[in-house]
């Protein structure tokens, strides 16, 4: 194992989605073995397991639970489906109360068609209205602001400007965003407002991956860290000065990974990200 002493993987987090191909047994083995410290679980990875389970097996494998991913998608063009979206959304909430994980990322959603300032109404709204339910059970929620090539049907809120704007209206220490470097390296307020939300105390996560040219698939090309153009050491940087000092979560979708043997995968990653981080 390439690995390096364990206390450099003190700050790594993986994402279960990052290595899709294993079941969430075996991601939490594969992870403590390697070192790593943290783990997102995706819902994905929970399907038919009792998440009170799940969450004590990554507690006594030693690995800490970072978040839930994902949340989100609001703004429905009919009230009933904006109605079904926050009871999914609340079902979200006591899933990861059981599960033990302290944060949701929410990825808010778009409609084909809708006009993005009304998605966003509704994006605010949705979060409005389930925010008192996560923070009875201590649940945080992150606005993750996705790259402007989403905003047709995932997400309306495309950066992170759009976001701290939301966090700061809601005003709740229950709501902050997510900073992924993959949707927002390429914004040039991106520094000011990484700045801006540390001063909110909203700096909630940090998602870490690469864009790699050319792109060959929207949603899963993503890039290791290294194989792209993002400047993933200055971006954390700025979040360190902005006073956050969690987790680098590695997240990435990728048909071309996935379709590797992912112990070999996990070995890069976790060598990668020492070059990276
Ligand atoms: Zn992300």
């Amino acid at each position: 194992m390439g690995a390096g002493p364990i206390w450099d993987y003190s700050k790594l987090c993986i994402h279960t989605i990052t290595t899709k191909p294993w079941s969430l047994d075996e991601a939490i083995s594969h992870y403590t073995r390697a070192g790593v410290s943290g783990i997102t679980v995706w819902r994905n990875a929970l399907e038919g397991m009792d998440p009170q389970s799940a969450g004590r097996r990554i507690r006594e494998a030693g690995l800490e639970i970072v978040s839930l991913c994902r949340g989100g998608f609001f703004p429905a063009a009919d009230s009933e489906g904006r109605q079904k979206a926050i009871e999914e959304n609340l079902r979200i909430i006591d899933e990861a109360a059981s599960l033990g994980a302290p944060l949701i990322v929410l990825v808010c959603g778009a409609v084909p068609g809708q006009p993005l300032n009304e998605s966003r109404k509704k994006i605010r709204d949705g979060i409005a209205a389930i925010q008192p339910y996560a923070e009875e059970r201590d649940i945080r929620l992150a606005i993750e602001p996705l790259h402007p090539m989403y905003a047709d049907d995932r997400s309306a809120i495309n950066t992170l400007k759009q976001a701290n704007d939301m966090a700061e209206d809601l005003n709740t220490e229950t709501v902050g965003v997510a900073v992924d470097v993959y949707h927002l390296w390429w914004d040039q307020e991106l520094e000011a407002e990484i700045r801006r939300s540390g001063r909110a105390g909203n700096l909630f996560a940090f998602h870490i991956c690469d864009w790699r040219t050319p792109t060959e698939d929207l949603l899963n090309d993503r890039g290791l860290m290294g194989e792209g153009c993002i400047p993933i050491r200055n971006i954390r940087g700025w979040m360190e000065e902005g006073g956050f000092d969690g987790f680098n979560e590695v997240e990435i979708f990728s048909n071309r990974r996935w379709a590797q043997d992912q112990e070999k995968y996990l070995e890069e990653i976790c060598r990668a990200y020492l070059q990276a981080s």
